[in-house]
């Protein structure tokens, strides 16, 4: 097979969220969650997303890994590349958007890409190289308490360059809505600059089918999903895609469902509330766990009594006191690594009680959940809502177990009702 699109996601609902846009824009997508192995059938398709989860990996690790997502792509026969990761751009000052768009310059040969994490439908703008969610900056939207990669500066010019070498340039939004020959004459400046990075500003869909037609030559875009929407037209444009631009469908998956959240996002918490008002919920708390209480099994037994009445909720979710707190005990990874686990297990058990619809909640709770489930891929469906499609599983190693249905959902994304929302209409 050759596919055209070769990308890298530094986390498992990001890649989802980039595969459900190149789904509706009509290129055949597929997911793998790590580079897959030689026993793995590939499935036709136009893009391949591969599913890290190095977001807050040591930023060595992170590299490393992409590394290898991105040998695997060139094999695969991509002639573009393109590097996911969050609309809010979370990362620390150590990185890793920095330092792996970096590395993947250096693999490529290349010294030049743009990152644009706008994603205008979910709320997420660029402006004079600002970030806002909504109508909040970036740094006063909720993102600055996040659990692992708080977002304290606004600014992406200065977040990028304080993670990279080599300087970061802006293309502001009146070029940009001047048409996609002006951004590329403003790339070029930057280029001819010594910049080897520019932020791109974007407020609406419209921007970011311009930046995607002004990307036709880089090898290398670095952004969150909106950016993409662009991308297949520049294939179709040469004639190397259809125009049939129908998503994909996907098998029936009939069984029990779950709803199962880890993100402490202020949507999220929204979300867990929303459900609470009319579905039995189980708090899984940090602290309990590290006391050595077995809130695993307490969550199964109590899980499966009432499964058959309708899908239950397990979530660690917490306001950001009580984030806080769990983390002066325990320490940021700390903390996750218990409720990751203990989430992981729960997933693994309630597969085995024959749970077959999942839907989770956050992108590292969905990254313990996937890789404990042994998921190698999944087929992209429908849309929930923005950002979130309903996925099928191509293969589950850990249990042998036939095909599953998955709604991994960001922190920040999906309406009040999302997680009920989301069953209603799962395959
Ligand atoms: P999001 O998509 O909102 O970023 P993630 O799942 O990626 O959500 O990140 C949330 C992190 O917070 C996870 O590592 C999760 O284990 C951790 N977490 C969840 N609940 C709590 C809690 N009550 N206390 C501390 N950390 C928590």
């Amino acid at each position: 097979m050759s596919i055209l699109l070769g990308c890298i996601a530094d986390d498992f609902t990001g890649a989802t969220d980039l595969a459900n846009t190149l789904v509706r824009q009509g290129m055949r997508t597929v997911q793998f969650f790590g580079p897959p192995g030689p026993d793995v059938d590939v499935p036709e398709a136009e893009a391949v997303v591969i599913a890290l989860k190095s977001r807050t990996n040591p930023a060595g690790e992170a590299i490393q890994q992409s590394l290898e997502a991105l040998q695997w792509l060139q094999g695969a026969g991509a002639e573009q590349f393109f590097f996911k990761y969050c609309s809010t751009f979370d990362s620390t000052p150590e990185g890793n958007i920095g330092p792996v768009a970096e590395a993947l310059l250096v693999a490529l040969d290349q010294d030049f890409t743009i990152a644009c994490p706008a994603f205008p439908e979910n709320g997420r703008t660029i402006c004079n190289g600002y970030l806002f969610v909504g109508a909040q900056l970036l740094s006063e939207s909720g993102m600055q308490n996040h659990p692992l990669t708080p977002m304290t500066d606004s600014s992406l010019v200065r977040v990028l360059a304080a993670q990279c070498r080599h300087p970061v340039g802006l293309v502001d939004h009146r070029t940009v809505a001047a048409g996609a020959a002006q951004i590329q004459a403003a790339f070029a400046k930057l280029h001819s600059e010594g910049k080897q990075y520019a932020i791109v500003d974007a407020l609406n869909d419209a921007d970011l089918l311009r930046i995607g037609a002004a990307c036709y030559g880089l090898k290398l875009i670095t952004g969150g999903s909106g950016v993409a929407l662009g991308l297949p037209e520049n294939f179709r444009r040469a004639g190397k895609l259809s125009t049939d631009t129908a998503a994909d469908s996907l098998p029936s998956v009939p069984g029990l469902g779950v709803v199962l959240s880890g993100s402490c996002s202020e949507v999220t918490l929204a979300q867990v509330a929303a459900m609470q008002g009319s579905r039995p919920s189980f708090r899984i708390d940090p602290l309990k766990l590290a006391a050595g209480e077995d809130q695993v099994a307490e969550a199964l037994t109590w899980a499966k009594a009432r499964l058959a009445d309708g899908p239950p909720l397990i979530y660690a979710s917490a306001a950001p006191n009580d984030v806080r707190m769990a983390q002066d005990k325990l320490g940021r990874a700390g903390a996750g690594d218990l409720i990751e686990a203990a989430m992981a297990k729960i997933a693994m058990s309630l597969v085995l009680a024959g749970v077959r619809r999942l839907v989770v909640a956050g992108g590292e709770t969905s990254g313990a959940v996937i890789q404990a489930l042994g998921v190698d891929g999944i087929r992209i469906g429908s849309q929930i809502d923005p950002g979130v499609p309903w996925t099928t599983t191509l293969r589950t190693t850990a249990l042998g177990q036939p095909e599953l249905a998955l709604a991994l959902k960001s922190g920040n994304f999906g309406v009040e009702d999302f997680f009920l929302k989301a069953l209603d209409c799962a395959p």
